[in-house]
Formats: structure tokens, C-alpha cells, sequence
């Protein structure tokens, strides 16, 4: 899906390589014990670590450890059996300890991959360069006095997986693959919940421009876009920007911007020569993580089914389309409950009513799949209600949307509201009589020829006689037999 962006002297190509902060699901910070929990008040999340009071020891957290290898598993990646945390120096009001403790050079994670989903079923992997584990520094608070910027410490300390993508990707539409992919894939071995709103997972996006064929182009990096649709939107303006920049006879300097979303644009922050010297070293309040490589296979073997595998896997078990079975995989839950909708009954019915009839209930009251009010074994009952012949599959729309506003069983609608299908053919027969002796001008036209569309309107005159519990098929053939087709 490499899309050429034409331009005065020709077609140019985009190249991006992103830099994701995702935040590591732990109830403690990496260093420190204080908690992690979303929305608290400014402050009051903060230990005598994370405020870097003099003498305090960083103490490594290894819940947060093993989130990392975990996702360093999940991405296909190798696990580095020793790595080493190091400080990255500089002066910022909301980092008290005057430097970040990161890795630089030996990160606990190596070379991996993912694998994009793109339209229309392709796929195209992008490497992984490598994952780092990391403190989150504190919040400057710019909007709460006229005068005062205040702090608030309660991020500071929490772990980030920093994971550094290779510069493979060829399009806006390419960088959303990924971040969803890598999202997903997250959310599966529960390592990032990956809220963008709440700032569990960020992207630095780094742009260049090139010449099809040419060597990599200069690039700029834009910070911390903290959803999909910005990421795709940066890029965009970025390499147009890029481009502009260059035909018109400029050079791309290497930048850090910002994406302001109001505007739409990207704007410079600093340039390279203003970048900092970080004076990275080894922390001498750190031992080195060293692991064994047994332990690291338990950990591999205590993943869950992986979004690339549960997607092979329905699609082989339940003869789903790579569509179907992309969009059901996205969230381990909307896979989970097809998979109990599914089981025993026809697949493809099942994915069509999650997908369609489902997602739409669920979209139209804001609601996750987590919180719907129709259960997967529900959701189930209702189709099998169809496959017995008690209901219509034109019913069960209905009996659908009293089960979305109620939660109650189908079985128990059906039952209440008398929506029974209609399959004695003795009273299917009276309404079919009635119809035909009510309406003798469209009887003439079916005998006559000249509308053989009639017949279509008179099943539609018998449902509507029997307020739609008429067995369609048992109307069908009945209405041609006496009728005469
Ligand atoms: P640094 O260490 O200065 O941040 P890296 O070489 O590690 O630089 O690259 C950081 C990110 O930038 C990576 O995600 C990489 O894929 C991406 N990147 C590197 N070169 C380019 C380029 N020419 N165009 C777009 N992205 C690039
Ligand atoms: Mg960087």
C-alpha cells in the first residue's frame, strides 16, 4: 500500500519509523511502591523516590520486568538475558531528579516485528527495532493559575515501554495499522491498556521524504500524538510540508515539532543543534537485569493465543473471511464473544449479527462489548431461535432490539410478545385466501403475465396479515400453488 504523493518534480515517498510510549499495566511505579491508578488528585500518588528526595534508592519493580519480556515475546523479538538501566540527564521542572532512568544501550529488548493488517486482507510486516523500559517523568500544569505552573508528580516514575519501530512504513494508512496492530496485541497479554485518551500510549512520529529509489530523506520527529487519527493527520501535513520545503529549493533540517491538533499543522519546538546531550551512563543505583533463558521461556509459555494466531485459527475452524475474522480479533473480548456465539451454530450468521446488528446496538448507547447488555450465550439463544424455525430471521431484528433495551432471554420476548413464527399451514392458508380473495385486480395481473412481480407483493400483504410470523417459505409456495405459477 506504498502511496506516492505527487509533487511539482515528480512522485514522492513518505518513510515513517515510530517511536510508541506505552504505559506498563502495574499497580506500582517501576522504582517505587505508589500507585498507578488513572484520575487520581495531583500528588497524591507520589513516594519519596519518585519526588527524588535526596539518599532515596530506586528499587526495580518485577511485575514491570515481565510486562516488558512478555511484549518483547509477543512481538516476535529477542530477549536480552542481561540489560542495563542508565540515566538520561537533563533539567525539567516536572523531573525531579534531574534525568530519566532508561537504557540506551542495551535495552532489555531486541529486533522483532509486527505484522500491519491493511484493506483488503494484505499484510506487511514492519521491524522492531528494539524495546526499552523507562520512568515517565511528572505533568507541568500550565491552565490552573493565572501566574503559577504547578506539578503534579503522580506519573512520575510510572514504567513506559518505549518501542522503536524501524522505518518501514510508507503511508499515514500504514502508521495507523500499526499503532492498532501494536495496540491490540498489547491489550491481548495485558501488558498496556492502551487508552491514547488517558495517555497510556503516545507516538513520536518521525517523517521523511524521498524520491523513490533515493536514500532516506531527512527527518523530523513529531511528539507525543496521543491518538491514531493525529498520527495519520501529522503525517500527512508533514510530508506535504517536507515536500514543499524541497521543491522549493530548501533543505529538511532535522526537527522535533509538534502536531497542534486545533490547526491541523505541525510546528518546530527545537531544531538538532539545540538537542540535548543526554550524558547517558550506566545508573550506579542499579544492578544490570539479568535473566535465564528458562525463565524466560515460562514466560512464553504463559501468553495467550496471539491476535495473528486467533485470526488464522477462525478462520481455519470457522470458515470466516480474513474481513470478518480481522474485525473480530481486534479486541480479545469481540473475539471471545463470537467465539461462544459461534460455537455449534453457523459462524457466518454469527459474525454478521456481531458485526453488523451488534456493533451498531453497541456504538448507538456508547457502549464496549465488555458492558453489553446482550450476552455472547444470548446472543446465541436468538440464533438458535432462527435455525429451530420459531422465529424469522426478519422477527429477530426485532426481538434483537427488545433484548438490547431489556437484556432479557429471546426465548422469554418471543414468548411475551406472541412473535411465534407462524408455521401451521392451516392458518398460513386463511390468510393466504383472504389476501387472494381480497385483491382480484393483482390476481388478474399475476395470471395475465404482465407482472410476475406481483407475487412479491402479495407474500408482503400475508406477512403483514399475520404482523410478520408467517414461515415465508410455507407463504411462498402456497401463494404460487393457488394462484396457479
Ligand atoms: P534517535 O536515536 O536519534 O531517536 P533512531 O535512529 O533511533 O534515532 O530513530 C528513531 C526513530 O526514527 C525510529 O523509529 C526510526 O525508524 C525512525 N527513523 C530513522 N530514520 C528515519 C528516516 N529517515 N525517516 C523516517 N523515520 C526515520
Ligand atoms: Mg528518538
Amino acid at each position: 500500500m506504498s502511496k506516492l504523493i505527487p509533487g511539482a518534480t515528480g512522485d514522492w515517498e513518505v518513510v515513517i519509523g515510530l517511536e510508541v510510549h506505552a504505559q506498563v499495566t502495574s499497580n506500582a511505579k517501576l522504582f517505587s511502591g505508589a500507585s498507578t491508578a488513572f484520575g487520581a488528585e495531583p500528588n497524591t500518588q507520589v513516594s519519596l523516590v519518585d519526588a527524588a528526595m535526596p539518599g532515596m534508592l530506586p528499587v526495580i519493580n518485577q511485575t514491570c520486568v515481565e510486562q516488558a519480556v512478555r511484549t518483547g515475546l509477543a512481538l516476535e523479538a529477542e530477549i536480552n538475558l542481561y540489560s542495563v538501566f542508565d540515566r538520561k540527564n537533563y533539567f525539567y521542572p516536572d523531573l525531579p531528579q534531574g534525568y530519566q532512568i532508561s537504557q540506551f544501550k542495551q535495552p532489555i529488548v531486541g529486533e522483532g516485528v509486527i505484522t500491519l493488517d491493511l484493506p483488503e486482507g494484505e499484510t506487511k510486516d514492519v521491524g522492531i527495532e528494539r524495546l526499552h523500559l523507562e520512568q515517565d517523568a511528572g505533568k507541568s500544569m500550565h491552565d490552573q493559575h493565572p501566574n503559577f505552573t504547578y506539578v503534579d508528580l503522580n506519573r512520575s516514575g510510572v514504567a513506559l515501554m518505549e518501542i522503536v519501530s524501524r522505518p518501514d512504513m510508507r503511508s499515514a494508512e500504514e502508521a495507523g495499522a500499526y499503532v492498532r496492530k501494536l495496540r491490540t496485541i498489547l491489550r491481548y497479554i495485558g501488558t498496556c491498556d492502551g487508552n491514547m485518551e488517558q495517555g497510556s500510549m503516545r507516538a513520536d512520529v518521525n517523517v521523511s521524504v524521498r524520491k523513490p529509489g533515493d536514500p532516506l530523506g531527512t527527518r523530523c520527529e513529531i511528539k507525543n500524538v496521543n491518538s491514531i487519527r493525529f498520527v495519520q493527520q501529522a503525517i500527512e501535513y508533514e510530508a506535504r510540508r517536507q515536500i514543499e520545503v524541497i521543491e522549493d529549493g530548501g533543505v529538511i533540517e532535522q526537527q522535533t515539532r509538534l502536531f497542534d491538533v486545533a490547526k491541523g499543522v505541525t510546528r518546530s519546538m527545537r531544531s538538532k543543534e539545540e538537542a540535548h546531550d543526554y550524558r547517558y551512563f550506566p545508573d550506579p543505583d542499579l544492578l544490570p537485569l539479568e535473566f535465564t533463558a528458562e525463565w524466560v521461556d515460562e514466560v512464553k509459555a504463559s501468553l495467550p493465543e496471539l491476535p495473528d494466531a486467533k485470526k488464522n485459527r477462525l478462520m481455519a475452524d470457522f470458515g470466516l473471511s480474513v474481513y470478518d475474522a480481522g474485525i473480530l480479533v481486534a479486541e480479545p473480548e469481540t473475539a471471545a464473544y463470537f467465539e461462544t456465539a459461534a460455537e455449534g451454530r453457523d459462524a457466518k450468521q454469527a459474525a454478521n449479527w456481531i458485526i453488523t446488528n451488534l456493533f451498531a446496538a453497541l456504538n448507538e448507547q456508547g457502549k464496549s462489548i465488555i458492558d453489553s447488555p446482550v450476552s455472547a450465550a444470548q446472543l446465541g439463544q436468538l440464533l438458535d431461535l432462527i435455525a429451530d424455525d420459531t422465529i424469522s430471521g426478519r422477527i429477530a431484528k426485532d426481538v434483537f432490539e427488545v433484548m438490547i433495551e431489556t437484556g432479557d432471554d429471546p426465548a422469554k420476548i418471543v414468548e411475551e410478545k406472541g412473535l411465534k413464527q407462524i408455521t401451521d399451514t392451516g392458518a398460513i392458508e386463511a390468510a393466504v385466501d383472504d389476501v387472494i380473495a381480497g385483491n382480484p385486480e393483482q390476481v388478474a395481473q399475476y395470471a395475465g403475465g404482465e407482472n410476475p412481480k406481483v407475487i412479491g407483493w402479495f407474500v408482503g400483504q400475508v406477512m403483514k396479515a399475520t404482523q410478520g410470523k408467517a414461515n415465508p417459505g410455507q407463504v411462498n409456495t402456497l401463494l404460487k400453488e393457488k394462484l396457479g405459477g
